[in-house]
C-alpha cells in the first residue's frame, strides 16, 4: 500500500531515496547546473528532520561500465553542501552493506552510479553487433535474471523506499520501479514526484477552462501522441516551431527550405480533423521570420506562413503570430508549454520563444495555472529569469511527455500498485 511522505514515521528508519542527480557537469567534472539536485532536497531533508537517514541513489549519464567519467563522486561535495550535512560515499552500489547498516539518524549516504551496472537498465551489454537473436534473447534472459538480485542487495539497505526520480520515471529500471516490489508497505513518493503528478493533474485531469497547450520544437513525429492525446482535452492547440510546418504544408502551403516531414502530412490532417470535429481552435503561425542558412548571422525576412519561397527557411514565430498566440494565452486560466517555437539555440532566432517565457509569466500574475516542461521551452524561462513567476517548471523532459501522451509511468505505478 502506498505511503504519504508526510504522514509516513521516518524515526529510526533508513530510506532508500532514488533520485534524479543526472547533473551536467564540465570537462573539469564541475556542475554546471544544480537544479536537479536542489529540486530534491525538501525530500531528502524531510527524511533527515524527522529521524532518519537516507541512502540516496542515482544515474548519471550513459556509462556501459564502470567509467570514472560518470563517478557520482563528482557531486557529493554539492550534495552535502545543499543537504547541510556530510554525505558519506559508496564507491559500489551494491557493497554498501556496512556503511548503509551503520547509517545513524540524521545522516546520509550516496552510492555510486546505478547504472555502471547493466541489471539497473536490465539492458545486455557488450553484445556482439553480429549475435545471433538467440544470443541476444539469452543475454537478456541473463541480465533479467540477475536484475533481481540487483534490486534486492539495492532494497536489503533500507526500510522504506522514496522514488523522487521524476526525470526517469518513463523507465521501468531497478530502481525505479522494480525495488518498489520489496517495499509493499514502506514506498511513497517524494515531494517532487508528487509536484511533478499534480502538475501534470492540473493539465490532464482537473484544469480550469480554456485550457490551452503550446506545443513547439522540432518534429511531428517525437511529439505525435502528445499531440493526438491533447486535441481531444484542450480548448486551443498552438502549433508552432519546426513542427508547424508540416501542418502547412499538409494545407497545401509552400514552405521552402522549412523542416517539414512529409510521411506525417496524413497525421497532421488527423489532428487536424479531429479538433474541427470537438471545436479545438487551432492556432499554428501565420507568418514566420525565415532565413537563408541555419546560422545565427544568416539574413531574416517575414513571410507569409503559405508563401515561403524555395531558398527561405522559417526559423522563429513572427510578430503577428505572436501577437495571436498571446491573446490566446492571456484569455486562458490553464497553460501547458512544452518545444520551442523558434530555433532557439540560435539567438536571432530566440525571440518568439522569449516571448512566450514572457506571455506565459504575464498569464500566471493574471490568476492562470502555468506549466513548463521541455529542454528549450525551460531554459527560456529561466534565461528570462521567470523560472518563479510560472506556476510549475517540470524537471522531466522524456517522463513529461509520457505523462501528457496519457501513458501511465512505471515509476508511478510502482508506487501506486
Ligand atoms: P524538441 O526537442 O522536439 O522540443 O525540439 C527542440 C528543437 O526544435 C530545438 O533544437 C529547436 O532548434 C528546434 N526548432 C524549433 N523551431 C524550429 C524551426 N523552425 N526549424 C528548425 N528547428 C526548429
Amino acid at each position: 500500500m502506498q505511503q504519504f511522505i508526510d504522514k509516513y514515521d521516518f524515526t529510526g528508519k533508513r530510506a532508500i531515496v532514488r533520485v534524479d542527480f543526472n547533473v551536467p557537469l564540465n570537462e573539469n567534472f564541475e556542475i554546471t547546473d544544480d537544479t536537479r539536485i536542489r529540486r530534491a532536497m525538501p525530500t531528502l531533508k524531510k527524511v533527515l528532520e524527522s529521524g532518519g537517514s537516507v541512502i540516496i541513489m542515482s544515474h548519471l549519464g550513459r556509462p556501459k561500465k564502470v567509467d570514472p567519467k560518470f563517478s557520482l563522486k563528482h557531486i557529493v561535495g554539492r550534495v552535502s553542501e545543499c543537504l547541510g550535512v556530510p554525505v558519506q560515499f559508496a564507491d559500489d552500489c551494491m557493497k554498501a552493506d556496512a556503511q548503509a547498516a551503520a547509517l545513524k539518524p540524521g545522516e546520509a549516504l550516496l552510492l555510486e552510479n546505478l547504472r555502471y551496472y547493466a541489471e539497473e537498465e536490465g539492458k545486455p551489454r557488450g553484445l556482439a553487433e553480429d549475435a545471433s537473436e538467440e544470443e541476444k534473447k539469452a543475454a537478456k534472459a541473463a541480465v533479467k535474471a540477475s536484475q533481481k538480485e540487483f534490486v534486492k542487495k539495492l532494497a536489503s539497505y533500507a526500510d522504506c523506499y522514496i522514488n523522487d526520480a521524476f526525470g526517469t520515471a518513463h523507465r521501468a529500471h531497478g530502481s525505479t520501479a522494480l525495488i518498489a516490489e520489496y517495499f509493499p508497505n514502506d514506498k511513497m513518493f517524494g515531494y517532487l514526484m508528487e509536484g511533478e503528478i499534480k502538475a501534470i493533474d492540473n493539465i490532464l485531469n482537473n484544469a480550469q477552462r480554456p485550457l490551452t497547450a503550446i506545443i513547439g520544437g522540432s518534429k511531428v513525429s517525437s511529439k505525435l501522441a502528445v499531440l493526438k492525446n491533447l486535441v481531444g482535452k484542450v480548448d486551443n492547440l498552438i502549433i508552432g516551431g519546426g513542427m508547424g510546418y508540416t501542418f502547412i504544408k499538409a494545407q497545401g502551403g509552400h514552405i521552402g527550405l522549412s523542416l517539414h516531414e512529409d510521411e506525417l502530412i496524413p497525421d497532421a490532417l488527423e489532428i487536424l480533423k479531429t479538433a474541427k470535429e470537438k471545436g479545438v481552435n487551432v492556432s499554428l503561425s501565420v507568418a514566420t521570420v525565415a532565413g537563408q542558412s541555419f546560422d545565427n548571422d544568416t539574413p531574416q525576412k517575414v513571410f507569409d506562413i503559405y508563401n515561403i519561397p524555395d531558398d527561405w527557411e522559417g526559423m522563429d514565430a513572427s510578430p503577428a503570430s505572436l501577437e495571436n498566440w498571446r491573446k490566446i494565452i492571456m484569455s486562458s486560466k490553464t497553460i501547458l508549454w512544452n518545444g520551442p517555437v523558434g530555433v532557439f539555440e540560435l539567438p536571432n532566432f530566440a525571440k518568439g520563444t522569449l516571448q512566450i517565457a514572457q506571455d506565459l509569466a504575464d498569464a500566471t500574475k493574471q490568476g492562470a495555472y502555468t506549466l513548463v516542461g521541455g529542454g528549450d521551452s525551460v531554459a527560456a524561462v529561466t534565461q528570462m529569469g521567470f523560472a518563479d513567476k510560472v506556476s510549475y517548471v517540470s524537471t522531466g523532459g522524456g517522463a513529461m511527455l509520457e505523462a501528457i501522451e496519457g501513458k501511465v509511468l512505471p515509476g508511478i505505478a510502482a508506487i501506486r500498485d
